[in-house]
């Protein structure tokens, strides 16, 4: 459907290596081919999608990101991927990407570089893009604390040189490795700089955990499964999100296709919807679980049987959260215009 392709919308939990779309990952195979680099990735590259009937679930997903991996390992590659994938998000109508990405190092490039190729290539695109584009810098807490704590100064480095351009920090990775605890020394620093703060929170079980994250009052949360009590939370945790009203990032062909949700039906949306939490729909992969934003919205529109103006409000209500305050009124003026022009 058109509308939802040109509905203006705001993307803000989207993960490099996950967002690479098969058309993308084949042309960075081509580039590492006509480069002469080695390409590993031929025995898995049908692995990289994660569809609805798969039979892997949430913790297998996280071995496909090594696939994308080795496909952004050098400087070149990785601004071609964010180029393209840039490119993909704006073509799908979105008006501001918060894009993330956990620097690495390779053996190509250190940390640093890898954070640097990124905003160069967010630089370069934006000429004649629209759309704006802003990055967060990932922590994955499946690695060990002082890889964290280097994140966090680089992201602090880069915050400074690049205001424009680096946003915020977030803590990613499986949520079964590590604990929320021991990365908080690292996501103070980087808030105390300035950078803002979002985390994914209750992917799995850990009502613990969850309270300890909802504590820390970070801007936005990622995914929020698992905080009302009938999605495996408890009364203490759900009543803490209602009383905060952290805004949370919803993916929800990423938690119907990890199985951290049964069906598009049963999703948590509703309740953090009827509870008039702020409620941000994101894609999280669009590469891994083969979606666009402006499917999600779509979906969420047939799901939960709601008007095409509900849409758009989701949308222009949205934007409030993202983390480049100074957008915010243009982006709600964009929405706004859009609502308008059809009468919504
Ligand atoms: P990258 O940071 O390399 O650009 O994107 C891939 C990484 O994002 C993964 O290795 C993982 O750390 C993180 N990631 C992607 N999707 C998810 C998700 O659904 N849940 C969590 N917890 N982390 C994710």
């Amino acid at each position: 459907d058109a509308f939802f392709v040109e509905l203006p919308k705001v993307e803000l939990h989207a993960h490099l290596n996950g967002s690479l779309s098969s058309a993308t990952m084949l042309e960075l195979k081509r580039f590492h081919a006509d480069s002469g680099l080695e390409d590993k990735t031929n025995a898995f590259f049908d692995e990289f999608q994660i569809g609805a009937g798969d039979t892997r679930g949430l913790s297998d997903c996280f071995q496909v990101f090594s696939i994308a991996h080795s496909l952004t390992s050098t400087p070149d590659s990785l601004a071609l991927a964010t180029r393209l994938t840039l490119q993909e998000f704006q073509d799908d109508g979105c008006c501001y990407l918060e894009l993330r990405s956990t620097p690495r190092d390779t053996p190509h490039m250190t940390k640093l570089q890898y954070i640097e190729t990124i905003i160069k290539a967010i630089r370069k695109a934006s000429v004649h893009l629209t759309m704006i584009t802003t990055l967060i810098v990932s922590i994955n807490r499946n690695q060990p604390l002082g890889e964290a704590d280097e994140i966090a100064n680089l992201a602090i480095e880069c915050f400074k040189k690049y205001p424009e351009n680096v946003v915020g920090i977030e803590l990613s990775g499986d949520p079964m490795a590590g604990t929320f605890q021991s990365f908080i020394p690292a996501l103070t620093k980087a808030r105390g700089a300035g950078l803002k703060v979002t985390l994914h929170c209750g992917e799995v079980c850990n009502p613990k955990e969850v309270l300890e994250m909802l504590k820390f009052k970070p801007e936005r949360i990622g995914h929020g499964v698992c905080i009302h009590p009938k999605y495996g939370g408890t009364d203490e945790t759900w009543s803490l999100l209602c009383k905060l009203k952290i805004p949370v990032e919803v993916c929800l062909t990423s938690n119907v296709n990890t199985k951290s949700t049964p069906d598009y039906d049963s999703h948590h949306f509703q309740y953090l919807h009827e509870a008039e939490i702020p409620i941000i729909l994101c894609t999280d992969d669009k590469g891994v679980f083969a979606t666009s934003l402006s499917r999600e919205y779509q979906i969420c529109v047939k799901t939960f049987a709601m008007t095409y103006s509900q849409a758009a409000r989701l949308s222009l209500n949205a934007c409030q959260y993202v983390f480049a305050h100074n957008t915010r009124k243009m982006l709600n003026d964009k929405i706004l215009n859009f609502i308008e022009k059809h009468s919504l």
